[in-house]
């Protein structure tokens, strides 16, 4: 596996100028939907990235989680670069050599039988959706124009209009009505709510396994088999949004391989285009995806031979299964550091394999200001509502860096007044 070396690492305490937005970023003509923090990143390899000033920083957000593989993995660069000389588009008007054998390992490694290729995670979820809807108005047989989906609270799908239309993040979503209809929102995590909110025209139940963006919420460990024998029992669909959680992030193919369920359909993303080409999929059975008929849904860039032979790569880096082992392994580390510092300006930890969400104590600073000074300090992570960071380094992360990362997130802890 590659990655960067202890030795990279900024020395603590040593004051290196932090460049400004200004001087580097040149953001000027840019929109404002995002707030970075000020570092401008020039190049990266393994878990290190490096700025443009050649100050180097862990990365422990890894592109939220589509960078799992870490930046520059040989073997995914090495794909990318042979499938650049070749060919990098045809359109799915044609066959391209490159796909059909991605879709027959990406639906081995989950095992279901049909895969549709997309780009974004969120055409993943708008895939999921519409594939819900068709088998409920042509298999289940709900009244035309009737389907509802059951979505949870807190949920983060992505950012088209109709994902946000079921969100309850006023920040993504106010203004951006009229709201796509169809969508119940029930508590995470309470089984029995979800049930009660099943009736005849339910097509789908669609979940992320773990809560990522609403700060790393791992459901109770009965929850999903619970989902998944009331969406059985009921004839509804259950979708899994494994498009955070899933790819080796949790310490096994899918977060619900951890908890022994097999959704109907998988929605994937991120990770699945190796951090180097957006690649998303939904994978299920044919009875299921097998509803769409030439036509009905498609998309000029999904399933191109280049994001195509990336995909392929990924899949079989995760055939191994030694990034889900690493993953469980460094994030069994990750964690139990984390706890240490539980009652000195930790208030809470939660996890998953590789993925903690940690909640400052508010008294102290906001997650934003945290992770401020973990990046003066050389630890690139990302708040989320409001006083919790999380931290999500690339799997291929030596274990000595995960340990001063975490040390780094003490030393900020106490420079704030944690004792
Ligand atoms: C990131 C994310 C999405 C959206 O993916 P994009 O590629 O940003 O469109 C959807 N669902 C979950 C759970 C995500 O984390």
């Amino acid at each position: 596996m590659s990655g960067g070396s202890m030795a990279d690492a900024p020395v603590a305490g040593t004051s290196v100028p932090v460049q400004t937005a200004d001087s580097a970023a040149h953001t000027d003509h840019l929109a404002h939907n995002y707030h970075p923090l000020d570092v401008t990143i020039e190049s990266g390899n393994g878990a290190w990235v490096t700025d443009v000033t050649g100050r180097k920083y862990l990365d422990c957000l890894a592109a939220y989680s589509a960078l799992n593989f870490g930046h520059g993995h040989p073997a995914l660069v090495a794909a990318a670069k042979a499938q650049l000389d070749r060919i990098t588009l045809t359109s799915r008007a044609f066959h391209n050599d490159q796909l059909g054998p991605f879709a027959d390992a990406l639906a081995k490694l989950a095992g279901k039988d049909m895969v549709l290729p997309m780009n974004t995670g969120a055409e993943a979820v708008e895939t999921g959706i519409k594939v819900a809807r068709a088998w409920g108005y042509r298999v289940k047989g709900v009244e035309p124009g009737r389907a509802t989906i059951i979505v949870a609270d807190g949920n983060f799908h992505g950012r088209t209009t109709t994902i946000i239309s079921f969100s309850n993040d006023e920040d993504a979503r106010a203004d951006f009505g009229p709201y796509t209809p169809g969508f119940v929102s029930v508590p995470y995590g309470d089984a029995a709510a979800l049930e009660a909110a099943i009736d005849a025209n339910t097509v789908a139940v669609l979940l992320e396994p773990i809560q990522g963006e609403a700060g790393i919420l791992v459901p109770p460990a009965e929850y999903l088999p619970a989902v998944r024998e009331i969406t059985t029992r009921n004839n509804v669909l259950f979708i899994a949004d494994e498009i955070q959680s899933g790819l080796g992030r949790t310490g096994a193919t899918f977060q619900c391989d951890n908890v022994g369920v097999v959704p109907d359909l998988y929605l994937l993303g991120k990770a699945l285009g190796g951090g180097i080409v957006p690649v998303s999929a939904v994978v299920g059975n044919a009875d299921i995806l097998g509803v769409l008929q030439p036509g009905q849904h498609g998309s000029t860039f999904g399933g191109n031979p280049l994001a195509a032979a990336v995909g392929s790569a990924v899949v079989e880096l995760l055939a191994t299964g030694e990034y889900q082992e690493r993953a469980r392994m460094l994030g069994d580390r990750l964690l139990a550091d984390l706890r240490a510092l539980l009652g000195h300006g930790v208030i809470a930890v939660r996890g998953a394999g590789l993925w903690a969400g940690i909640d400052i104590d508010p008294a102290l600073a906001t997650g934003r200001r945290v992770c401020e000074l973990l990046m003066e300090r050389g630890v690139l992570a990302k708040d989320t509502h409001g006083s919790t960071i999380r931290f999500a380094p690339p799997i291929v992360v030596e274990a000595a860096d995960l340990d001063w990362a975490v040390d780094q997130l003490e030393a900020v802890l106490l420079e704030l007044g944690a004792h």
